[in-house]
Order: structure tokens, then sequence, then C-alpha cells
């Protein structure tokens, strides 16, 4: 890449982009002056971007830890195609032994790795033979054991970012409550003033969230009163075919997608939702992860989700044109129960983080106030008393007798 001497030239010449959003400019401000920074952006942000620009801009290559094989490949294809020089080091590259003569040669601004991979005496020897700009940590709430996604590979990092004091690392996660977060800067070494917390408001979408009475009837009406593509997310695979039967009395084209599917259905459902401008999909959480469909109209809730932050990155494929959408979870008391037993089949170290889990979805689910209070106040953001477009503000509840159940199956 061709020397640029600052980010917002930087941005233009080599992304197109007009602007930074919202926090990149100060992340990328500070990974340029070597801070050690921790960036908390909801998904769809534009982390990527900022540890992208500074590899074009600084000496030396960019070290990216990121925990999925295929997400790797497809930030390397998007890399490359805005011309920084790229390329990935897994088990499934022919090309390893060429990649590694890349980077010694200083021919390489990004170098995206698996933790497992990173931690490895090779890779280390690797990394003191050639120059690194930065080490970029993606999902790095997996460092955290309280985080939902715990990886144990991503704990035998810090050995190797210490070896390497001086090179600024920058850590990334859209989803971190604050314990997550205070473990991950604990566990990277990035000092507590170093973190970075982008807005999540997503003032378009309308939060819903009801008790089941019976779910396939009333998620038929909610489809009935909005037009647009919609996803429905059901729990189980089987789930999500039941539903679809139902879904295609409405009169609106339906289709299923969970993994238990031919990977040639799935990318024919998936394609044809992504092209078309009525239809719902009836998926498990498969569903979502990088599809880019920015007039998604609905997204329901067939039963609990995981977790705050899985209902908000569920939730946020809905309107991201900036339109109004909808958000809608049914949920029952049974769900509650079957995520306390769920959590006692897991790992003792674990069950503390997941219980705190399922308190704050309690929480969300039976307050009679402000849904977006509670999802923003969550993320670390200091919201307003009402927002004016979520069920309890609009509506205010008179009584909520549902309180009395989700309470029931927290505290038993
Ligand atoms: P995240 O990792 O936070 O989910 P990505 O890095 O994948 O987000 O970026 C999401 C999308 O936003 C990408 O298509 C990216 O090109 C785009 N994007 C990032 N920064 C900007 C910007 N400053 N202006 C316009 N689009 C941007
Ligand atoms: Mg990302």
């Amino acid at each position: 890449m061709a020397a640029v001497s600052d980010p917002v030239s930087a941005l233009h010449r080599i992304f197109g982009f007009p602007a930074f959003r919202g926090v990149q400019e100060q992340v990328v401000a500070r990974v340029l002056a070597g801070q050690r920074t921790l960036a908390v952006m909801p998904t769809g942000a534009g982390k990527s971007l900022c540890y992208q620009l500074p590899s074009a801009m600084l000496e030396g290559t960019c070290v990216v830890v990121s925990p999925l094989i295929a997400l790797m490949h497809d930030q390397l294809r998007a890399a490359q195609a805005v011309g920084l020089r790229a390329a990935t080091l897994t088990s499934v590259d022919e090309n390893r032994a060429e990649t590694r003569g890349r980077f010694l040669d200083g021919d390489l601004d990004l170098l995206y790795v698996a933790p497992e991979r990173a931690s490895t005496g090779d890779f280390r020897d690797l990394l003191d033979r050639g120059r690194i700009a930065l080490f970029a940590i993606d999902e790095a709430h997996c460092v955290s054991e309280w985080g939902h996604d715990f990886r144990p590979d991503y704990r035998l990092l810090r050995p190797l970012l210490d070896r390497f004091p001086d090179v600024p690392r920058l850590a990334l996660t859209a989803t971190a409550d604050e314990h997550t977060r205070a473990d991950v800067l604990e566990q990277l070494g990035i000092p507590h003033d170093g973190m970075i917390v982008a807005g999540f408001d997503r003032p378009n979408i309308r939060y819903t969230i009801t008790p089941r009475d019976n779910t396939p009837r009333q998620i038929a009406d909610l489809i009935a009163r909005t037009p647009g593509p919609g996803i429905v997310y059901v729990q189980s695979r089987a789930g999500t075919e039941k539903m679809a039967e139902s879904l295609a009395r409405t009169g609106r084209p339906v289709r299923v997608y969970h993994a238990g599917l031919d990977a040639s259905v799935r990318a024919a459902n998936q394609a044809a939702f992504v092209e078309s401008e009525d239809m719902v999909i009836c998926a498990t959480i498969a569903f979502g992860m990088g599809i880019d469909k920015p007039d998604v109209r609905f997204v329901a809730h067939a039963g609990l989700p995981k977790s705050i932050e899985a209902y908000y990155q569920e939730t946020g494929r809905a309107g991201r044109d900036g339109d109004p959408a909808v958000a809608h979870l049914f949920w029952g008391a049974e769900d509650f129960a079957r995520a306390r037993q769920r959590i006692a089949e897991v790992e003792p170290a674990r069950q503390p983080g997941e219980r705190a889990r399922l308190t704050a979805l309690g929480a969300l689910v039976e307050t009679a106030g402000c849904r977006r209070a509670i999802l923003l106040r969550h993320f670390g953001e200091q919201p307003p008393e009402t927002c004016g477009n979520c069920d309890n503000c609009l509506n205010p509840p008179a009584a909520v007798d549902a309180t009395q159940v989700a309470q029931k199956y927290l505290s038993a």
C-alpha cells in the first residue's frame, strides 16, 4: 500500500468512504498513537476498519487473531478487494510457506491467524523474525470465561502479546457486559482508560416482548401487520420446519434455514431471502451471521434467546436501512426452566456467568419500563428514561402478571 499520511485521506483513498463512523476515528487515532485499546462496537459498526486502516499506514504487518476460519476468509476477501496486502495462515491454506515469506519480506499489511496457531512456538519464531505493526484481537470476548463464547485458546495469546510489549494491541468485540469487559482488559493487558464504547442504540427498531400463548398464531398476526422480509428465530431445527408450515398459511413466501439442511438448500434459501421483498425465513440462530440485507422489517423470536447479547445481535438484523422495523420476542416460563436446566449441565466454572446472563434476560423480559433502556444500560450506555419506541413506552402496562412467572423461574 502506498504510504498515506493521515487517517482521513487513507479512509478516502483506500476504502472510498466519505467519513469515519462513530468511534472509528477515535479508535484509529489511539492505535496509530500506539495505545492499547479495547473497542466495544455493535455488529456492523465497522470494527474491521479500525485495524485495516492502520495496517495500511503503519510499517510492518498487522497480525489479526480471529476465531473462525470462515470469517477469516470473508475478511481476507474484503481486505484484498480494497487493495490491502492480506493473507491467512490456517490449516486449510496451502500457500503457508509463501505467506510466511511475504510476512518476512514485509509484503503483508494484514496476516489473519486463529488463536491456536498464534500460540505455537513456530508462529512465535516467525513473528520474531518479521516486523509487526499491530496486534488486532477480533471477537475479544472469547478470552473471557464470563463471555458467552469462551475459547480457551484465546488465553494463550497473552504470552505472545507480552513478548512484543511495544507493539500496540487492539481488542475488538460487539458483545461485552461490564463483567466480560473488565475481564478482557485484564486478560489482554489493556488499561481501563483504553476502552472505547460505541453507541448501541438502534432507534428505528421497535422492541416488543410478549408472553406466549399460541406462538404460530401470534407470529402470523405479526406478519399480517408487518409487510416486508422478516426472520423468525425458532429454537430447534424441527421447530423451524413446523413454524414454516403454519406460517405458509399467511400467504407469504416462507423458507427454512438450519444447520441440518444440505448446504445447497441452505445457500438457496438464504439467497432467496436476501433477494426477496416479502419472504419470511424460519431459522435457528445458525442464520444471520454475515448476511447483509438492509431491508429486514421484522425479527421475531419464538422463544427466549441465549443472552441479551444474542438478542441484540439477532434483532439488530432488522432495519439496517434505518427505516422502521420490529423486534418481537415471544416467551414462556418454560423457556426459563429449560435455560436453568441447561446451565446446571455446563461446567461449574461457567455457571455463574450463565446465570448472570439469564438473570439479565429475565430483567429485560419482565420489565414494565423501557426495554431499550435495559438493553443500552447492559452495553454500558446511559439511556433516557423512555424511548418512545418499545411496547412499554408506547403502552405503559397497568400490571404485569408475567413478571411473577419469570421471577419464579429465575429465583427458584
Ligand atoms: P463489524 O466487524 O463491526 O461487525 P465490519 O467491519 O464487518 O463490522 O463492517 C460492516 C460494514 O460497514 C462493512 O460493509 C464495511 O465496509 C462498512 N463500513 C465500515 N466503516 C465504514 C465507514 N466509515 N463508512 C461506510 N461504511 C463503513
Ligand atoms: Mg467483525
